[in-house]
């Protein structure tokens, strides 16, 4: 039963305030699911760290931060007035358009009026007699619900690098994904960059031409491809609107949900001119039309992927001028694609500038951070700012930095400690009428993400529903279930060549403890696969689950 009485029960009982739903985020997925919810007619309630919406969005707002996917095919795409009336004003929107988007969002929904910020979730813990949970926040504040929905993000778990010294600086330092509201001057500054995944590219090719000197610290360079950004005009603005149903039915059939499609020809079923023809092609092409429309074994065959690698370090050593750095910036440990290809524009150019310089830092370790700037093993280094862009603890590190407490007192930390163990990403046994949007295991980590989330909230929003038909008020995952979900998801990414390679998306993150070994924690079989196996468990009476009344 979805009764808000009920709920008002508890609250006079316990003078906790209660409500059928806490969502835990106010980004993309937690606004969405917050729409969905109050259309069923339940309480909901949103808790957010930050001081206003927009998830990622609200947190990233470093120079340069921008999308990689098409703005429009990023776009919330349940509301046809949203879709007509909102006009994204460029390709690849920078972050003040997307998060200026959300806002218009929640205006035009009346979301905000359920969403309390500056409240960082710090435990939740269920109750079985009661079949509730009692949300904690940090400072003490408590509130309870039946449905307990977590939309974290997957890349929201901010890390420092476990470097000596990190406190000790006495100039600017900032994270990429904790930058200030204020402006940030770089005028006349020394600043130095460490990292160069697809945030640092896109900080250092931004702000080369602003600072005095740049100093990038590259650990492990990537294979950066051109974004080919540019306005959108009226006459394509009319074209998007117009053609949104077909597009939106493109991305339901591709794999990550983005509006590129693979190659059906093999690498090598066609001839070395025709081959580099094809590629010129990509590499002249917005966006990631290089990484998932290129040939259909690009990503799986190691031949394949090695002459496409080839390709594309010819290229970099094309556009920069000093044959040295050039090196540096080629990959040699990984091959295209086997990371997150960063999206760029006049980032290899930025090295031709006389004031930028790039460090190996495999070469010449950095030793420690000091109060003036940075020691390595070669040399010392004066700065005015550092910037971290050192990424995240991804998807699980969210979950790691809030106490979930389950059925017996089990931790969901100690629980996913020695494997991550889901069921459709979306739920684990021991920690009932609790739902995991983008959670690990889940599509969405591979995808363009609105798209999946959009997927993940729908799905979770019929099952209250059929909980609510049905008068059932506690639902769980089997252990059988998520053992088997989770094998399937092992499997799955067996053949992907991702898999041998360190990076956040097998699970890597030296600067945190535990994060050595690599660890499936994506979907690999495609959104709409994805999509088919939760439809068909939801036809099936919800199979996997059990239901209780
Ligand atoms: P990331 O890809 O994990 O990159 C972190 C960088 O910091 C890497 O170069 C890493 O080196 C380096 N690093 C970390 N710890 C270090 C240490 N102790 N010493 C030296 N270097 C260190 O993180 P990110 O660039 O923030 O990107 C994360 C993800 O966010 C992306 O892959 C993408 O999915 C998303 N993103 C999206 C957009 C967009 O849509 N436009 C933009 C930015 C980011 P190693 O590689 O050697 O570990």
């Amino acid at each position: 039963m979805l009764d808000s009485a009920v709920a008002e029960a508890g609250n006079r009982a316990t003078g906790v305030r209660a409500f059928d739903a806490i969502v835990i985020g106010a980004g993309i997925a937690g606004m969405y699911q917050l729409y969905r919810l109050r259309q069923l007619g339940l309480s909901v309630q949103v808790f957010e760290t930050g001081s206003d919406l927009g998830g990622t969005w609200y947190w990233n707002r470093y120079p340069g931060a921008r999308f990689d996917s098409e703005s429009y095919t990023y776009a919330y795409a349940f509301d046809e007035g949203l879709l007509q009336d909102w006009n994204w004003r460029e390709h690849f929107a920078a972050q003040p358009e997307t998060l200026s988007y959300l806002n218009h969002v929640a205006e035009r929904f009346d979301l905000r009026r359920d969403i309390q910020f500056n409240s960082r979730v710090a435990a939740c813990t269920w109750d079985e007699a009661r079949r509730r949970w009692t949300v904690t926040l940090e400072g003490g504040g408590q509130a309870e619900c039946r449905f307990l929905i977590t939309a974290l993000g997957p890349l929201s778990a901010a890390t420092l690098p476990r470097i000596p010294g990190v406190g000790d600086f006495q100039g600017e330092a900032f994270h990429t994904s904790n930058w200030p509201k204020a402006e940030v001057s770089f005028a006349g500054k020394r600043v130095a960059v460490i990292g160069t995944g697809a945030t640092g590219v896109q900080v250092i090719q931004t702000i080369a031409p602003l600072v005095k000197s740049l100093t990038v610290f590259q650990r492990t360079p990537n294979w950066a491809t051109p974004l080919h950004n540019a306005p959108i005009t009226a006459t394509e603005q009319a074209a998007i609107k117009a053609n949104y149903p077909a597009m939106f039915e493109l991305l339901r059939q591709t794999p990550g949900c983005y509006i590129h499609r693979h190659d059906p020809r093999g690498t090598f079923e066609v001839t070395p001119e025709e081959r580099e023809a094809f590629w010129e092609e990509l590499y002249a092409k917005p966006g990631f039309a290089i990484w998932m429309a290129n040939f259909r074994d690009m990503l799986t065959d190691r031949k394949a992927n090695a002459v496409f690698s080839d390709f594309i370090a010819r290229k970099i050593r094309a556009r920069v001028k000093d044959p040295k750095t050039a090196e540096m910036l080629i990959p040699k440990c990984h091959g295209f694609g086997m990371r997150r290809v960063p999206q760029e524009t006049q980032y290899f150019e930025a090295y031709n500038l006389p004031h930028v310089s790039l460090v190996d830092m495999k070469a010449t370790p950095i030793e420690c951070i000091t109060a003036k700037g940075i020691r390595t093993s070669a040399a010392e280094y004066e700065f005015d700012m550092i910037i971290y862009a050192t990424g995240f603890d991804a998807v699980t590190g969210a979950f790691d930095r809030i106490e979930f407490t389950g059925v017996n007192g089990l931790t969901l930390r100690d629980k996913w400690r020695e494997g991550t163990l889901t069921y459709l990403g979306l739920m684990s046994a021991g920690f009932p009428n609790m739902l995991t949007l983008v959670g690990p295991h889940n599509a969405s980590t591979r995808c363009n993400i609105p798209r999946c989330i959009e997927q993940n909230v729908e799905w979770v929003t019929d099952l209250l529903r059929h909980m609510d038909a049905e008068g059932i008020t506690r639902f769980e995952t089997t252990p059988a279930a998520e053992v088997d979900w989770s094998k399937h998801i092992e499997e799955l990414a067996g053949e992907l060549l991702y898999t041998l390679v360190d990076s956040w998306m097998t699970g890597i993150n030296r600067n945190v403890e535990g994060r050595e070994t690599r660890r499936i924690l994506q979907y690999q079989g495609g959104a709409p696969a994805y999509r088919e196996y939760c439809d068909t468990v939801a036809a099936a009476g919800y199979r996997g689950l059990v239901l209780a009344r």
